[in-house]
Parts: C-alpha cells; sequence; structure tokens
C-alpha cells in the first residue's frame, strides 16, 4: 500500500480533523438494524480521540433530496412524476421536507457512536450551517461531532467546489475511511483533497485494511488463485472478468451471467437471464482464457424452474437438468450439484480466492443451494487460504449463514471493490498523500 494512513501522521494533539465515513447503515422506524459500519468506523475514531484531535465526522445515508440546497435537485424517477403530471415539483419536495429529516437524518448514528465512545460525539443538525460551524467551533481535544446527511446537499455528490470549502471548514487533516464510497469522486470522498482544500489526506485503518488484503491478493496473489463472479448482470461486470482473467489463474462463472456465457458456447439457455449483446464478447472471453491458459469454469448443471418466483421466496418446483440440455420453456436460477461439487473442488485447491456475487437466486432458500457451497467450501480452506468476500449479496450471503468469521476479509464495499477487481483506480484512494 502506497497510500499514507492515519498511523504515518505522528501529531494529531489539537488537530482539526474532518473524517469520512460510511455510516450508511440500514434503519427502520428510526432504529439502526444492523451497526456493522459503525462499529466498522470505531478503530479510526477512537485513534484520533486517544491522540487528542478534534474530530468532524461527516457520512452520508440513503438517497435523500436535497433538501438544504437552496435549489432542490430532482432525481430521474420525480422529474418521471411531474412529466407524467403525477405530482408537481412543488409537492415532491414539499413531501421530501417533512419525511426527509426524519427518515434519513444521521441522529441515530451519532446517538449510537455517543453511546459507544463515552459520551464523546455531538450531533449536528446541518451540514455546512450554523450549528456545523458552532459545534466544530465548539469541539475540544479527544470531542467529535457528526454532521447531518452529506447527501442533503446535491452539491456533495456534484463535487462542487464551494461546497468541498464549507465542509472543510477550518479543518487541517482529511481522513477518508468510507470504503464503499470510494469509487466516487464526491466533495467529501475526493473533492476536498482534489482542489487542494485540504493538503494533509491520509486513509483510516478501515480503508487501509481493504486496500492491504484486497490489493496484496490482486498484485501479488498465492497461487493457485481462484475468482468467484456472480450475480444477475453480465454488463455490470465486463472489465471485471477481463481483468481478473489476466490475474488469477482459474474463474468461476455462476448466477444470470453464466447463460450469456451457455449461449455463446452454442447451448439453449431456455428463458434464463440473457444478453444478447455480450453474447460476443463472452466468446472472447472464452478465447482469452484459452490463450492465457486459464481455466473459465461454467455451470455444467443447472437448476430450472417453468418462472421466477414470486414474491422471490415462493416455494417453487425446480429440477436440474445438464447446462447443455435446458429445455427452451425453463428458465435457469442456480447452478446444479455437480457444479457445486466442481466449484468446492477448485476452492479447496486454492491458496487465493476472491468472490462477488451469488450463484442463483438466493433470496429463494431452494434457489440458494449454489452460493451455499461456494460460502461452504470458502468457510472449508479457512486458514490454509486468503479468502475475500467483495461485499454486496455475497457479504450477505456469507454472514446469514454464519461464516463470517470462516473468511479472510469480507470487504465493507461491494461497488467499490468490484472496481478494485477492475483494476480501476479509485478516486477516494488516489486523491490521498503517497507515501515518502
Ligand atoms: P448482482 O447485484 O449483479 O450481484 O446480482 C445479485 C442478484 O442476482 C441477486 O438478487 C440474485 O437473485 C440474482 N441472480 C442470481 N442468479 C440469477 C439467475 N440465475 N437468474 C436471475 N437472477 C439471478
Amino acid at each position: 500500500m502506497n497510500k499514507m494512513s492515519i498511523s504515518d501522521i505522528k501529531d494529531f494533539k489539537g488537530k482539526k480533523v474532518l473524517v469520512r465515513c460510511d455510516f450508511n447503515v440500514p434503519m427502520k422506524d428510526g432504529k439502526i438494524t444492523d451497526e456493522t459500519r459503525i462499529v466498522g468506523a470505531l478503530p479510526t475514531i477512537k485513534y484520533l480521540l486517544e491522540k487528542g484531535a478534534k474530530v468532524t465526522l461527516c457520512s452520508h445515508m440513503g438517497k435523500p433530496h436535497s433538501i438544504f440546497s437552496a435549489e432542490v435537485k430532482l432525481n430521474k424517477k420525480d422529474q418521471k412524476k411531474v412529466d407524467s403530471g403525477e405530482a408537481t415539483k412543488e409537492e415532491i419536495i414539499a413531501k421530501a421536507k417533512k419525511d426527509e429529516p426524519k427518515k434519513l437524518t444521521l441522529a441515530p448514528v451519532a446517538d449510537r457512536l455517543n453511546e459507544l465512545l463515552d459520551g464523546k460525539v455531538t450531533f449536528a443538525h446541518d451540514v455546512i450551517g450554523p450549528d456545523a460551524k458552532a459545534k466544530r467551533d465548539a469541539l475540544k481535544e479527544g470531542e467529535a461531532v457528526l454532521l447531518e446527511n452529506l447527501r442533503f446537499h446535491w452539491e456533495e455528490e456534484k463535487n462542487d467546489e464551494g461546497f468541498c470549502k464549507a465542509l472543510a471548514y477550518d479543518a487541517e487533516i482529511y481522513v477518508n475511511d468510507a470504503f464503499g464510497t470510494a469509487h466516487r469522486a464526491h466533495a467529501s470522498t475526493a473533492g476536498i483533497v482534489q482542489y487542494g482544500i485540504i493538503k494533509t489526506a491520509v486513509c483510516g485503518f478501515l480503508i487501509e485494511k481493504e486496500l492491504t488484503v484486497m490489493g496484496d491478493t490482486l498484485d501479488n496473489p498465492q497461487r493457485p488463485f481462484v475468482a468467484i463472479l456472480g450475480g444477475a448482470k453480465i454488463a455490470d461486470k465486463l472489465n471485471v472478468i477481463s481483468n481478473l482473467l489476466e490475474k488469477c489463474d482459474t474463474l468461476i462463472i455462476g448466477g444470470g451471467m453464466a447463460y450469456t456465457f451457455l449461449k455463446a458456447k452454442g447451448y439453449e439457455v431456455g428463458t434464463s437471464l440473457l444478453d444478447e449483446e455480450k453474447i460476443g464478447y463472452c466468446k472472447d472471453m472464452m478465447e482469452k482464457a484459452e490463450k492465457l491458459g486459464k481455466k473459465l469454469l461454467l455451470p455444467i448443471d443447472t437448476v430450472v424452474t417453468t418462472s421466477f418466483p414470486d414474491p422471490i421466496d415462493a416455494e417453487i418446483e425446480v429440477e436440474t437438468v445438464p447446462s447443455n440440455a435446458i429445455p427452451a420453456d425453463k428458465m435457469g436460477m442456480d447452478i446444479g450439484g455437480k457444479t457445486r461439487a466442481l466449484y468446492a473442488e477448485a476452492i479447496h485447491g486454492a491458496k487465493s480466492v476472491i468472490w462477488n456475487g451469488p450463484m442463483g437466486v438466493f433470496e429463494n432458500p431452494t434457489l440458494a443451494k449454489g452460493t451455499i457451497a461456494v460460502a461452504q467450501a470458502l468457510a472449508d480452506v479457512y486458514g490454509k487460504c486468503t479468502t475475500i468476500i467483495g461485499g454486496g449479496d455475497s457479504a450477505a450471503a456469507i454472514q446469514q449463514l454464519g461464516f463470517a468469521d470462516k473468511v479472510t476479509h469480507i470487504s465493507t464495499g461491494g461497488g467499490a471493490s468490484l472496481e478494485l477487481f477492475e483494476g480501476k483506480v479509485l478516486p477516494g484512494i488516489d486523491c490521498l498523500n503517497d507515501k515518502n
């Protein structure tokens, strides 16, 4: 890792530090339902408080309207409502201004942080307004304030320079510890440094760990290195497939994206998820694998249904067929038993594994067997192999199955880790100071 982290800074005493965290936690009726992200941010915050810094914390929460901005901008969905006459702009904004300060406020996060950090955290009811300024001015050494939801300003996602200056306020040091948004060039994730407003910019412990574990495995893996990709759409993972083929020894494909590969092999895929436009791409990838001498594993058998379950966890009838004999009226929903064994065997022989995306429609218990088999195989090699879960659905699956402590690393950022797998430079990391 060639970026500076907070442990590279010697003196935090009395320093004003702005920390970008990822406190985008799931909430129900004003209560936090999963505090993993809050707990994940604690090592960095505790470290700064113990060193005597004056800490301003910031984060986004959900997808609010820009109700704190002078002009509230509508998203595409709202614009459609306005265009179709379903609602007026004024009605949409009035509803957002009424509901969102309650639903998408970070106040419950501040309360929880305050409990976890012995009463050292206050909450500012705005982001760059009078309350934020007053509370930042009042900070004593070893105290923190959490600002309100950054995305109550559209200027956050637009990386507006004026907003960056106001958000930086009088901070001398910037710490990015929000891996989940490190692939976005927003004001709080990159702009503050890109515009030269805060010169000293380092990562926190959470990002440092993500980069050390994932970066090292991608750049210098223990071999054999197996990459497993699943999920719904192939179009989302084109560059990931291509980049990982170059780095890994075996690439395993499952989930909805497998059927475009099977079609490219000339098989009938029935009514399975298929991206006609990407058939040529899949052929190219199969040729690329052959040229590079890499193994590209596709499902050899498939669990099929007559239709997509509705609701998604409804009871359904399934049958397993060879992948080259999917009936024209059937839909591929999960990898079959022979494929589960084949993929588990590849994982059992690996020294490093990265995994992103479920092997089937895992939300339905009958169609979760492929995803469970991969999670089980990763748990089997725990301690003998570096196993990395790239966030999102696969992270949720491994947690639900109770295997979270049987893998080396579960990333806190699905989108960000995918971009890392693509070989992309993440703006929230690129902007940080280099070591030396
Ligand atoms: P992604 O967001 O691309 O990682 O995709 C995750 C989604 O892919 C999950 O909601 C799964 O239900 C879905 N998925 C996995 N396998 C299939 C399949 N064979 N057909 C349709 N959807 C699938």
